[in-house]
């Protein structure tokens, strides 16, 4: 078999008990990435080069000696926003086109310790604002099951990478469904932790209240594995929880879901679902049910007021984070500008595309002196009360079920010249993202023309354990998993 066809598990397994050499992981994948790349343009940068010098002083290293070390030699991708010491970091934006960091994200740090490799850096939506991709300064990237639609976003290079085997997985993140969202579109696997539960040290700021970094990969073991790599207490990360990190690959030792309450909220499945992704959702429902949980209906009713409220406390706190770039400390300065003032703004007009413009905007007046209490203090109101529709819900049950995308991926292109229907993609994964807490995307389905359908699973905070096992249940009674692009 070929190996970048293997899961994380899997291809961890060969290396481990020495069947292959970092070496010859890296030349299949870099055969790979040449082969398919061309198409998917999952990323901005590539690091063939030093991956194959990093594999080659692994291997060096490690002759004679037991590779035990889960990430070892193992060729990861990272998303364009997450700071890579020595390689370009872009956010996928004109204003950080020549940004190399001079240190790495916690996350990239952690994952070093462990000897992995750094394929390359995935493609974004700007600044993480979006849900297609192609909001990139460097063009979109495609989607692998069928090229003329999108792989969502904002992470949909690190979700396309993963699918198109270009990759054996990939790190990516959510600020309201950006690693859930573009795993559905992609068919794999994608998992949000809970606020806190992973350090955002490092990670290019877009809403700082709601960012998280999560794994993006081909399984439910995976995305474990990755968890436990990156999770847990930082000191450079003020909001990163000091809680105690399981093994979160032990969740899945229990094979039923018996005693699980899982709740449907009916909220989700209303005006606007796809038929398609409706039916589908609802057989992986009754599979959970054979799989032994209890099904019960619950209701989330602040949820239809759930994409305003994201909307301007994300806008508001971008307005904020995009303040600093002005030319001056890093990134893109405007050349031959008379005064200072003009050098800041034409610096900010030549580096910044129009959806991050428009969210600048949009931020900064709902935080401006008259307005704030009607619309930021409103927000922050609003988001107390779907934080707490979670809680009540989750006094009655274990888990909560939903879709991930009202459709499946649409054609690229579709909704560009619409920034209100992209919002409103983002309908499901939203309130999982004010209310900070853990959720899950895993493939179930297809639509009728072959795309990808995902299935979300929502836990208590710090319950990814929970969400995982019933995660894994379900992917191992269905064969959604065993389904690969066929790239053309
Ligand atoms: N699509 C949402 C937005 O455009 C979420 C993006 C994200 O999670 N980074 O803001």
């Amino acid at each position: 078999m070929s190996l970048h066809k293997l899961t994380l598990h899997e291809l961890q397994q060969k290396f481990g008990n020495g069947e292959v050499t970092a070496r010859e992981i890296v030349q299949a994948y870099s055969l790979r990435i040449s082969q398919v790349e061309p198409k998917v343009k999952a990323y901005i940068t590539l690091a063939k080069e030093s991956a194959l010098a990093q594999a080659n002083a692994l291997d060096q290293k490690l002759k004679g000696w037991r590779r035990t070390m889960p990430l070892m030699g193992m060729p990861l991708a990272v998303k364009d926003n997450i700071c890579t010491e020595d390689v370009l970091t872009t956010c996928a934006s004109r204003i950080l086109g020549n940004f190399v960091p001079p240190y790495d994200a916690t996350v990239i740090a952690r994952l070093r310790g462990q000897g992995y490799l750094l394929l390359g850096k995935t493609n974004l939506d700007e600044f993480a604002m979006g849900s297609s991709t192609e909001n990139s300064a460097f063009g979109p990237s495609r989607n692998p099951w069928n090229l003329g639609f999108i792989p969502g976003g904002s992470s949909g290079g690190s979700a396309a990478a993963v699918a198109a085997d270009e990759c054996v997985a990939a790190l990516g993140s959510d600020t309201g469904g950006s690693i859930r969202q573009p795993a559905a579109c992609c068919g794999v696997v994608g998992l949000k932790p809970t606020y806190g539960r992973v350090s955002r040290f490092g990670l290019v700021a877009f809403a700082s209240s709601l960012d998280q970094i999560g794994p993006i990969t081909k399984d439910v073991t995976d995305a474990a594995m990755l968890l436990n790599v990156i999770a847990g207490h930082d000191p450079l990360d003020s909001t990163s929880a000091n809680l105690p990190v399981p093994d979160y690959t032990k969740a899945f030792k229990k094979k039923e879901l018996k005693k699980l309450r899982i709740g449907i909220p009916q909220e989700y499945f209303a005006e606007g679902l796809d038929p398609e992704v409706e039916q589908a959702v609802r057989e992986a429902i009754e599979e959970l049910k054979r799989l032994g949980g209890d099904i019960q209906d619950i209701k989330l009713p602040t949820t239809d007021a759930a994409i305003a409220t994201y909307y301007l406390v994300a806008t508001a706190e971008a307005s904020s984070n995009l303040a600093r770039y002005d030319g001056v400390k890093y990134g893109l300065r405007s050349k031959q500008t008379k005064d200072l003032l003009e050098m800041y703004m034409m610096t900010r007009q030549e580096g910044f595309g129009p959806e991050v413009k428009r969210r600048i905007m949009l931020g900064t007046y709902a935080l401006s002196a008259g307005y704030y209490d009607a619309y930021y203090g409103k927000a922050q109101a609003v988001r107390t009360l779907i934080r707490r529709d979670f809680e009540a819900a989750f006094q009655a049950v274990d888990l909560i079920v939903t879709p991930v995308m009202p459709t499946p991926a649409f054609k690229l292109g579709e909704k560009v010249a619409d920034p209100l229907q992209m919002y409103l993609s983002d309908i499901y994964t939203i309130s999982v993202s004010l209310a900070g807490i853990p959720a899950i995307s895993l493939p179930c389905g297809f639509s009728r023309a072959g795309l990808p359908i995902g299935l979300q699973i929502i836990g208590r905070a710090f319950e990814e354990e929970t969400v995982l096992r019933a995660a894994h249940a379900y992917e191992q009674a269905t064969t959604w998993r065993t389904k690969k692009p066929h790239i053309r």
